[in-house]
């Protein structure tokens, strides 16, 4: 495997940052996971987009142009001969004498790229069983639209979804209502066949994923509403999914002790699912 380090293609058992890399003492950076489908890029654009984002609203310079951008992606994709898997894409503040405060202009963001295979198979046996998810207390910071790698309280969350034997973990406000999963948007479907999905305007990541999906079931013709749903009313659902660029739309068939429909993925779930790659954009 090939990993793109700050201008250099190395073995992936050799690629390192240094060790005064903010992004390794602060948390100072931020990513990207995109989806590789068939060796195309899911929804490029958009996640370049988001990236965009992100970088603005912590202040750190972008690392390269767009172009140039796209250009490291595709070559890592290439060279380790992803036809369908990830690529992960961090960018953080850069090398600089450990310090609160940024450093100087002089200081280059730091920039790493990654590519790997997902066997298909495997996960598409996932979607076949649906996965379990547990409730926690939200317990982000507010700024969680942005995607940075600040990831700790969502590890502590999956690794307690692990360890009771679930996939997710989904976060709850101090009003009972969802916010997201530790790396998913979730959604409910209730007894009208209607979905709900959290608005992205703030308390949540806006998942390109998520995107994706509100207009796949617009051209569905499927009733969507943009509002919190409370924990009560997601046991209650007739069905339950969540969406990420790495589980794409995945059935949720349990929350906590409540069995989710009849405890097999739903069908609207399932029909979205076998969509979603019709609609997502994908490129050279
Ligand atoms: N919420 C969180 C907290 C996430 O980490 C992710 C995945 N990066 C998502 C939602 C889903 O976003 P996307 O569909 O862009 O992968």
């Amino acid at each position: 495997r090939i990993a793109y380090v700050n201008g250099r293609y190395v073995p992936h058992g050799e690629a390192s940052v240094h060790v005064e890399d903010r992004g390794y003492q602060f948390s100072d950076g931020v990513y990207e996971v995109c989806e590789v489908f068939g060796g195309h890029l899911v929804d490029e654009r958009r996640h370049m987009e988001r990236l965009q984002r992100s970088l603005r609203e912590l202040r750190i310079r972008e690392p390269m142009s767009r172009k140039a951008l796209s250009h490291v992606l595709h070559e890592t994709v290439r060279r380790n001969r992803v036809r369908n898997g990830l690529v992960y894409l961090q960018v953080t503040r850069g090398v600089a004498k450990r310090d609160h405060p940024f450093p100087g202009d002089e200081v280059e963001p730091a920039i790493v790229v990654t590519a790997r295979s997902v066997d298909p198979r495997k996960a598409g046996r996932s979607g076949e069983k649906g996965i379990e998810v547990i409730t926690v207390p939200e317990n982000r910071w507010p700024r969680v639209d942005i995607k940075s790698v600040s990831l700790l309280p969502n590890v502590l969350a999956r690794q307690q979804a692990e360890d009771a034997g679930a996939n997710e973990a989904w976060f709850v406000d101090p009003d009972g209502y969802v916010t997201e999963g530790s790396s998913t948007n979730a959604w409910i479907v209730d007894r009208d066949g209607q979905l709900i999905t959290r608005p992205a305007d703030f308390g949540i990541l806006r998942g390109i994923t998520r995107t994706v999906v509100v207009e796949l079931a617009e051209k569905e013709g499927l009733k969507l509403v943009e509002r919190p749903f409370t924990v009560d009313e997601a046991r209650e659902a007739r069905e339950a999914f969540v969406t990420s660029a790495t589980k794409l739309i995945m059935p949720v068939v349990r929350i906590d002790d409540a069995v989710i429909g009849n405890g097999r993925p739903g069908s609207i779930a399932t029909s979205l699912r076998e969509k979603f790659h019709t609609l997502a954009e994908l490129d050279s």
